[in-house]
């Protein structure tokens, strides 16, 4: 069976929710349809329960291998109010509904699909395709692609681009529609803050003290931004944009972007798509626990706050720590608890192949590179070399506004974004040899 839409229903009704993943039925589904098309698989797994699935199929070697790959697992769906069953896979009214519809067993189904077609129609080949799907992540992907990358590089040997999540979806903006392709992510800084002062006895109030540096350590980060970085993916977007966006004023908006010294007014005139371009033009800190004081008599001497922190491709922590200190001053520690380095750049060389075949299957869209805000297991597959562009091409209709409804509520796709996708995919298979290396 290769039909993408029944894959992603079967896909659906495994229940994967992570933690704790349980992917093991769901890969074995998908294992099966590879067998049943003669190809050959092969397991891979830290635990039993979580494992990992890779097949290949063979081309001429003319080109490096191409990897593609995607995960099995979902967030959860606890306290979250469906209008239909988040494990069924049901169609209603040309969506198919439920967990992972968009992140991302609709781009597992397009993937696999488009490898059984061209096993079976004995596409031919530039090099060999490698499809991998992984385990855990939405976890920390210790089980999946952290754990391949880290303990069975050997599979993805010379292997330069790759496709997976997140990009290739319709985005409408200013009367046009593109679509985005991820080439890059911010990297990820988790950082702890502390902040400390006099102690004592609560009934004797002091001033100056650790909770008071809190509050004001929290209404900078509140109130200040750190300063844009303008990168050249991000100037590409938005070069591509501004040159085909209709609505005057929001062209206008794009164009000032490109200006540091225009970024933050642009950016409040933005509304709502400043959520979109603002993590694109820098690096970002956001606090999300704090830690302090455990008696109500006794003023603590010191409180803690945790920061997610995301930094732009090509910059470091010290970059954001500098960038921070602009803005909370000198009087706390900073400490990076946990970094983990994107690529030390990022290579274009499948772009213009893939921008190509997405133009061809929807002349109305116009493909943009993307840098997105968030991490995806590209993370670990670039320290292997590996180039990832998030290339699931979705033909979403204008009044679909998928982006609320990930990890959330009522998670569905059009059953048509999803032959779309495969079909795109299939020919983005039938020309990879041509990329630039
Ligand atoms: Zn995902």
């Amino acid at each position: 069976m290769t039909n993408p839409i029944e894959i992603l229903q079967h896909l659906i009704r495994f229940d994967t929710t992570n933690p704790p993943g349980n992917e093991a039925e769901c890969i074995a589904y998908l294992d099966r349809l590879l067998k049943e098309a003669g190809i050959e698989t092969t397991l891979v797994a830290r635990e039993p329960h979580r494992p990992n699935l890779i097949a290949r199929l063979k081309g001429t070697g003319n080109t490096p291998p191409l990897l593609m790959y995607g995960h099995v697992d979902v967030v959860t769906t606890a306290n979250q109010d469906w209008d239909q069953p988040p494990f069924s896979g049901v169609e209603v009214d040309g969506y198919i509904w439920g967990r992972g519809a968009l992140d991302m067993k609709g781009g597992v189904a397009m993937l696999i699909s488009a490898f059984l077609r061209a096993s079976t129609e004995k596409l031919p080949l530039a090099g060999d395709i490698i499809l991998t799907l992984v385990s855990d992540e939405e976890g920390r992907s210790d089980y999946g692609s952290k754990y391949l990358v880290e303990n069975h590089p050997h599979y993805f040997d010379g292997v330069r681009f790759a496709l997976g999540e997140f990009g290739g979806f319709s985005l409408y903006l200013g009367g046009r529609k593109f679509y985005p392709i991820m080439v890059g992510e911010r990297q990820s800084c988790n950082l702890k803050a502390i902040l400390r002062g006099p102690a004592g006895h609560g009934a004797f109030p002091l001033r100056g003290g650790a909770m008071g540096k809190l509050g004001r350590f929290l209404v900078a980060l509140d109130e200040k931004r750190f300063p844009p970085h303008l990168t050249p993916v991000v100037r590409r977007m938005l070069e591509t944009m501004s040159e085909q966006i209709e609505d005057t004023e929001l062209k206008t908006r794009l164009i000032q972007l490109l200006d540091p010294a225009m970024v933050d007014m642009a950016l409040e005139q933005l509304g709502d798509q400043r959520r979109f371009f603002e993590p694109q033009l820098r690096n970002t800190v956001s606090p999300t626990i704090v830690n302090g004081g455990n008696k109500l008599n006794v003023i603590p001497p010191e409180v803690e706050v945790t920061l997610d922190g995301r930094i732009l491709p090509t910059f470091r922590p010290d970059d954001l720590l500098a960038e921070m200190r602009q803005v909370v001053g000198e009087d706390v520690e900073i400490i990076v608890t946990r970094y983990e380095p994107g690529p030390a750049g990022i290579h274009m060389g499948l772009y213009d192949v893939l921008a190509r075949t997405l133009r061809e299957a929807d002349p109305d869209g116009y493909p943009v590179p993307l840098l997105i805000s968030g991490a995806t297991d590209a993370r670990y597959f670039s320290r292997l070399g590996i180039q990832t562009y998030g290339f699931l091409p979705m033909n979403l209709p204008p009044d679909f506004s998928f982006m609320p409804l990930i990890h959330a509520a009522n998670e569905r796709v059009p059953a048509e974004a999803i032959q779309f996708g495969t079909d795109t995919i299939y020919k983005a298979l039938q020309r990879f040899g041509e990329a630039a290396l």
